[in-house]
This record gives C-alpha cells, structure tokens and sequence, in this order.
C-alpha cells in the first residue's frame, strides 16, 4: 500500500497512564477508515496526536511524504490536513458566518496586518465565499445568522466539519461525527462525507454506530487500551476473535 498518511510506532502515556503503545498504521488515499475501540481505548488521543494537538512520546507520523510529528496543530493544517473534535466548543458571540470564516484564518497569524490591504479583502471575499458554499452543502444556510452556541448538538458537528473544511484539506480526521446526533441530520453528516470522498478527500473516522460504519468505511481499524488489534473490512468485525475481545473485556 502507498500510504497516504503512515503512523509508525506511536506511544503517549499521561502521567502513568500508558495511552497509546507502539501504535502504527498506514492509510491510503481515497479511503475511509473508521477508527473504532471501546471508551478510553485511545482514539482520541491518536488523532491529537496525528494532527499535533498532543505531542506524543515516541515514534513518527508521515503525511504525504512529510514528516509531521515535530509541527504545531497550525502548520498539519497547512500541509493538508484537518480534523474535527467529539465535543465543538463555539465561541458565544459569534455567529454560525463568522465562526466559519474565522477558521479560514485561524491557520496564519498574519490576519491582523493584512486587514486593511487589498490583499486581506481579497482573502476575506474568497472566505465568505468559501464559507457560504460550505454551510449551503452542510445545510446550515437558515442558521447562518445564529450564535453558533445557540445551534443543536448535531448543527454544530455540521459546523466543526465547515471548519475544518475552510483549509481545504486533503485529510479529515473526524472525532464521533454522528454521536449525539439527531437521525435526519446524521443522514445529512452521511451524504456530506461520501460527498467529499467522491471528490478525492481521504477520511479517517471516530465512530461507535455500526450502522454508520457498514455504511460509510472501506476499512476498519480497531484500538483497543492503546493497540490496535485488528484492521479489516467492517463486514469482518463480528468475526474478529481480537475486535470480541476488546469489546467484551474477555
Ligand atoms: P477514547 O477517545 O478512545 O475514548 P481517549 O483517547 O480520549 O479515549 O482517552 C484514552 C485515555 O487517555 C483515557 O484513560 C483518558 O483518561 C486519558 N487521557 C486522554 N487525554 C488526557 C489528558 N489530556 N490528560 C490525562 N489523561 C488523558
Ligand atoms: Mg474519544
């Protein structure tokens, strides 16, 4: 496989908590990956860890050729990758337009000198624009005045993945897409990430639903207490002596 993004022996303890022990996958371009294991079984720690949110102990991460384990969250998103959180926090003054636009820029310090150029109002323009496209697939268009605190928990998983989509990634990590979330509006989340794939976007997706998972993900890999254990196609989970395993505590 010519891996798109490669983990190679990954490990991150907090304290004397060992959360992730000698971790390694490898992810194509063009797939969907679900990342699945039991609550605390380290997945979140795995994508702070990809994207730079958390520095891990031991071992390296290669995205597209380059070497990113040493960068800040900041400089992944410029080397196309992008991620989304399993609990959005939003500002409370913002509107749904304006948290979506701010992430436009969220990953270039230089905003505040750019503003009265020529420059910054192109810049700005082509944000609006980008941002109004991306609410218009994600459906948030009526909420687009709002405080984004003021949106449902679903809406703002809708919004996270505007966000993330602003940098125009070629990777997204998403952290429980769906969890928490209203029927309708995970059938929306659904369409939205089998939208992006067909346009070239690799995924790597946090998720407990299996109905979510048989739909969406090519491949599965399973963590569990800070391994993986298995990595096969979601019709091959029930059968995994080791996915069992995990989830059963046997
Ligand atoms: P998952 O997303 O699979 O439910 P997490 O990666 O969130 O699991 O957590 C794995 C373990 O790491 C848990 O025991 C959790 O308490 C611990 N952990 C995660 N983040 C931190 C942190 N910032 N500080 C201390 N412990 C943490
Ligand atoms: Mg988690």
């Amino acid at each position: 496989m010519n891996a798109f993004l490669e983990v190679r022996s990954v490990a991150k303890a907090f304290g004397g908590n060992q959360v992730l022990r000698d971790v390694s996958l490898q992810i194509a371009a063009g797939e969907i990956v679900g990342l699945l294991g039991p609550n605390g079984s380290g997945k979140s720690t795995l994508l702070n860890v990809i994207t730079g949110f958390t520095p891990a102990d031991a071992g390296e991460v290669e995205f597209d050729g380059t070497a990113i384990e040493r960068l800040d969250a900041h400089r992944i998103v410029r080397t196309g990758m992008a991620r989304t959180f399993q609990l959005p926090s939003m500002p409370s003054r913002m509107s749904v337009m304006e948290v979506a636009m701010a992430a436009s820029t969220a990953h270039h310090g230089v905003w505040d000198t750019w503003l009265f150029t020529r420059g910054a109002r192109q810049a700005e323009r082509e944000a609006r624009d980008r941002a109004e496209q991306l609410l218009a697939e994600l459906l948030l268009t009526p909420v687009r005045d709002l405080p984004a605190s003021a949106l449902s928990g679903g809406q703002k998983k809708l919004l996270g993945i505007v966000c993330a989509l602003m940098a125009r990634p070629r990777m997204l990590l998403l952290d429980e897409p769906t969890a928490g979330v209203h029927p309708n509006l995970r059938r929306d989340i659904v369409t939205a990430l089998q939208r992006l794939n067909a346009a070239g976007m690799t995924l790597v997706i946090v998720e407990h639903d299996m109905h979510f998972i048989r739909e969406v993900c090519t491949r599965c890999v399973v963590l569990d207490r800070g391994e993986i254990v298995a990595s096969c196609r979601p019709d091959a989970l029930a059968s995994n002596e080791r996915v069992l395993q995990a989830y059963l505590g046997a």
